[in-house]
């Protein structure tokens, strides 16, 4: 791993109203990572990846990306750099179908992929082009809302729990999907809670607890962190 981090946080504080949520993030990715941060419910992992976004009212220190602080700018502007996100609650609008609903966002850079290239990356999509949201899987659900990102153009994908609900040869199909998108040269940051998928697909996981980063494990030491990492966990 050489050269410039793709994303540099450093210190990142956040809050909503009066709670202060993030306490002082740090955490990098460099090109072509898969990167999870693992930690237990109110961790604050969602907050992190809507913090990176610039989604929460109030936040604070260093974000960059490709070398470009981005902590003052709006989200749309963050976007149009390269960078998206991928809700925990899939955001699939029931009253449209799957062509409408993947046709939605707007390129916003050049290096959106196209229908077509999404659709061979997900090939279920394409079976259900013309199924009303309502009417799709939860595996099909979250297909199509990471499909539905890749037509932005962003190279760092930032994934919030892409496998909750999710029964395990979903899980897996999902698994593989992911893996497929970093080969293809996609930059992912995973939020997780399961550690075995984790495992399967990450270069190194951050773990995160109240607010903060408090270890960072490559994955090959994961089996043997397994014990520190269930009392993080709480599992
Ligand atoms: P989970 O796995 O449960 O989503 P998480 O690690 O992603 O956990 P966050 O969703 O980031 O945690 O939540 C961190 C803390 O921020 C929690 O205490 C939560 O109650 C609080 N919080 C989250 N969203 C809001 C909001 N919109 N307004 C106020 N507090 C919030």
């Amino acid at each position: 791993a050489s050269g410039t981090p793709l994303l540099a946080v450093a210190g990142l504080q956040a809050w909503y109203g009066e709670s202060h949520i993030l306490h002082g993030v740090d955490l990098e990715i460099r090109p072509g990572q898969l990167v999870t941060i693992l930690g237990r419910n109110g961790a604050g992992k969602t907050t992190t990846l809507r913090s990176l976004m610039g989604m929460v009212p109030r936040r604070q220190g260093s974000v960059r990306f490709e070398g470009q602080e981005t902590i003052r700018l709006a989200s749309h502007r963050i976007a149009r750099l390269g960078m998206a996100l991928c809700p925990e609650e899939r955001g699939i609008f029931a009253s449209l179908d799957v062509e409408e609903n993947l046709l939605l966002p707007p390129k916003v850079r050049e290096g959106g992929l196209s229908l077509d290239t999404i659709l061979e990356l997900f090939p279920n999509l394409r079976e259900r082009l013309h199924s009303p949201g309502t009417k799709l899987s939860g595996g099909e659900q979250q297909m199509l809302a990471i499909g539905r990102i890749l037509r932005t153009g962003a190279r760092l994908l930032l994934l919030d729990e892409p496998t909750e609900g999710l029964a395990p040869v979903i899980v897996q199909q999902i698994g593989a999907t992911i893996r497929r998108l970093k080969q293809e040269g996609f930059t992912i940051l995973l939020v997780e809670q399961n550690l075995r998928f984790a495992g399967s697909i990450a270069d190194h996981h951050y773990v995160m607890e109240h607010g903060r980063i408090i270890d960072r494990i490559p994955n090959a030491e994961l089996e043997s962190s397994m014990g520190k990492l269930k009392s993080y966990l709480g599992v």
